[in-house]
């Protein structure tokens, strides 16, 4: 199901002219996630905001103008179709790239494995040990620690990200995390924002006041990666 469109981006598809198209539905209860309505089951989302045929009618005239298309969620290997969704858009002549939790290694590899993919972004939520409140959901942590290996051992192109969240992480999470992802190419480090909308209105009022300093954080984990950036 597909939640909305972005018919433009300069700056989701590194380096790529792309649309990112969003589909409802994430396994995952972030409390700071800015995109609950494509979390939430709702009856406004039965029928989605978006047909397919709309959006591929949409690619098609994009042909020669867009190089790329970014899929983004909630998170997109829940979808049942994503395999020959992605495969739809290929065929089409355009670039991918995949927005991902990593809750599902298998369905990650499978679109490795066919080629769907050529270039993904796996959200790190926290550091192991943190992981669960990050993500506001219980489940098997080898999922994570699966996707990350291959993602990090395949040959399409790739970047691991954490949004920094004060009240979620604390400077110790991100010493672990080096440890863990030490050796990945890219990382990014990505500033929370306060957009007014939030999952878990709560966290808003229990989120604790501290500050925590990027610059700080960068530091602390580029000795163990390759390519470190704040955004
Ligand atoms: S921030 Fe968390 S809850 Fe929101 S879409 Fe991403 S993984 Fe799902």
């Amino acid at each position: 199901m597909l939640g909305g469109l972005q018919k433009l981006t300069l700056i989701d598809y590194p380096s790529k002219v792309a649309a990112t198209v969003f589909t409802v539905g994430c396994n995952f209860r972030c409390p700071f996630c800015h995109n609950p309505e494509l979390v939430l089951s709702s009856k406004k989302f039965e029928r989605g905001f978006l047909s397919e045929e709309d959006f591929f009618q949409f690619l098609e005239k994009r042909k020669g103008k867009l190089d790329g298309v970014c899929v983004t969620g909630g998170e997109p290997t829940v979808q049942k179709d994503i395999l020959s969704f992605l495969k739809k858009i290929k065929d089409l002549g355009f670039f991918v790239k995949l927005d991902s939790n990593g809750i599902n290694p298998e369905v990650l590899k499978e679109t490795f494995d066919k080629k769907l993919v050529d270039f993904v972004a796996m959200d790190i939520k926290s550091s192991l040990e943190n992981y669960h409140k990050a993500c506001g959901v219980n489940f098997d942590l080898d999922k994570i620690k699966a996707s990350v290996e291959l993602i990090r051992s395949s040959d399409v192109a790739y970047e691991f990200r954490t949004t920094v969240v004060p009240g979620i992480h604390v400077k110790k999470d991100f010493e672990s995390m080096g440890v863990w992802l030490d050796g990945i190419d890219y990382f990014a480090l990505q500033e929370y924002r306060d957009e007014g909308k939030i999952l878990n209105e709560k966290f808003l009022e229990k989120q604790e006041k501290i500050k925590l300093d990027l610059q700080e954080i960068k530091e602390c984990l580029q000795n163990h990666f390759k390519n470190i950036v704040i955004r």
